[in-house]
């Protein structure tokens, strides 16, 4: 690490590596401080799979089509009104960018699997996932000279009349401070940080699973909003699903969460059920579940599917727990046994005729249930009857800073700041306020970590 640099980029994840090759290939020096040790560098990118992008034409890897304006109402109907409309479309437009860009930059591609949320049209996924995606941006950062200092936390950004001219970076217990022409920040959200979290969540949090880096602490947002820049989003907002309850409390990734609701039946502590599981198509709905689980007692809840639905959803990577009866299974869940048996045999009786199909809105359903199943419903009947425990996995959070087309950061006055840009989840509140768009965070990261980087490069070397 240098003392002084035409580029700092604050943090380690997509949009840090994104904007660091920017500024790097148009001649700016850059350092990238990660939090991370290197071994868990890339905070939340390197647990993801894909990312959303527009497209007018087939692709190797894209089917069929998926137009601008497909994308927009998409994302209009998950995150209501109030999005900045100029910022969203340039992040749909520029996403059409993104794959040969990433080619470029070593990211490869594969077709998407079965089980993972019906995305082959709209979604590209990584060869290798996020981690492959991230090693093949930090090898070609080393080989273009970006210096890259690993558990090197920004704990402070000298903020003067809307410039950053200089950073705090703690390096091994030692603060250093490192001078910057720009700086990009693109230190994620702040979900890591359970007190931050339980100022909205209470002592629930002692309940919640964080699904991601431990790194994503928030302290650069809140050096941001202290510093009177103007905050987006929503900050009791978070996305969260359920996943497995033996996750670990934190960096479990993606192969903890469930996708077996829509399939089977929830029930809670006490062995009832509390949600529509087949409202809407699981990835419509998925990102409910963190929060309907979050409000059930002890934060804890149970999945329940039989012999019939084996196969066909992606499993979590810890087995579930079988029995060859629902009583014997509410046993090894700890369940009262005949409210459960109960709960099934109510459910059981209200399934009305139909015919099953994952694939679509299908006719079966139950009546006269509170609360109704509105499709996939099919009787609990065929043993080994399996479940699965869970807990509220939380994703990331929506609290954000604004900032203006260009990716820089606009202070509390609208002021925008000439030399201070901000990239992925910690801005991505200006265009999604609340639910999700699968594969959008990376959209997100990819589109303004770019911009973010070429511009703060155009404003260092002028
Ligand atoms: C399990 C899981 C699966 C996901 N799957 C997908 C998916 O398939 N597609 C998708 O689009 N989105 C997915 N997401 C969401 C996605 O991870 C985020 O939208 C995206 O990674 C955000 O990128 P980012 O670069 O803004 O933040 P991050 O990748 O989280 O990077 C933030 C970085 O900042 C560093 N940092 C934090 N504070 C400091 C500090 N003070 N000083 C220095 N460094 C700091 C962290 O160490 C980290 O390196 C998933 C999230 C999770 C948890």
């Amino acid at each position: 690490m240098k003392s002084a640099y035409d580029v700092v980029v604050v943090g380690g994840g997509n949009a840090a590596l994104c904007a660091a090759l920017s500024a790097r290939e148009r001649g700016a020096s850059v350092l990238v401080a990660e939090s991370a040790p290197r071994d868990f560098r890339g905070g939340n990118s390197r647990h993801t799979r894909n990312l959303r992008c527009m497209h007018d034409q087939p692709t190797p890897y894209l089917l069929e089509t998926y137009r601008e304006d497909e994308f927009f109402d998409d994302l209009r109907r998950v995150s209501g009104a109030g999005i900045d409309e100029p910022l969203a479309r340039r992040a749909i437009r520029e996403s059409a960018t993104c794959g040969a860009w990433m080619g470029v930059r070593g990211v490869r591609f594969q077709a998407s699997l079965r089980g993972t949320l019906h995305l082959g049209r709209t979604n590209l996924f990584f060869l290798g996932g996020g981690k492959a995606l991230l090693n093949a941006y930090y090898a070609r950062a080393e080989h273009l000279g970006v210096d890259v200092a690993y558990d090197a936390e920004v704990v402070g950004l000298d903020i003067e009349a809307g410039a950053c001219r200089s950073l705090q970076v703690r390096v091994g217990g030692a603060v250093t401070t490192v001078a910057a022409s720009a700086v990009v920040v693109a230190s994620g959200g702040f979900e890591a940080n359970l007190d931050w979290l339980r100022e909205v969540w209470g002592d629930a949090v002692d309940g919640f699973v964080i699904r991601g880096t431990p790194y994503n602490t928030g302290t650069v947002l809140r050096m941001l909003l202290d510093a009177g820049v103007e905050p987006v989003g929503d900050p009791a907002a978070c996305h969260a699903v359920a996943v497995d309850a033996r996750a670990p409390k934190l960096d479990g990734g993606i192969v903890t969460r469930l996708d077996c609701i829509p399939l089977g039946i929830v029930v809670n502590k006490k062995g009832q059920r509390f949600g529509d599981e087949g409202e809407d198509l699981w990835p419509k709905r998925y990102a409910e579940w963190g929060s309907l689980v979050a409000r059930q007692p002890d934060q804890t809840a149970f999945v329940v599917i039989d012999a019939k639905v084996a196969g066909a959803f992606m499993p979590s990577v810890y087995p579930p727990i079988v029995a060859g009866s629902v009583a014997e299974l509410a046993q090894q869940l700890q369940l009262p046994v005949e409210t459960l048996q109960a709960t099934v045999a109510a459910f059981n009786a209200a399934v009305q005729p139909g015919r099953v199909n994952h694939a679509e809105l299908d006719d079966c359903r139950t009546a006269g249930l509170t609360p109704e199943k509105s499709h996939w419903a099919q009787r609990i009947d065929a043993p080994p009857y399996c479940a699965y425990p869970l807990r509220p996995g939380i994703t990331f959070t929506y609290l954000g800073v604004r900032v203006d087309v260009q990716a820089r950061v606009v202070m509390g006055n609208g002021q925008v700041a000439p030399n201070l840009f901000a990239a992925g989840e910690v801005m991505a509140g200006n265009i999604l306020r609340r639910g999700y768009l699968a594969g959008f965070g990376m959209t997100i990261g990819t589109v303004f970590g770019r911009i973010a980087g070429r511009g703060a490069a155009a404003h260092a070397r002028g």
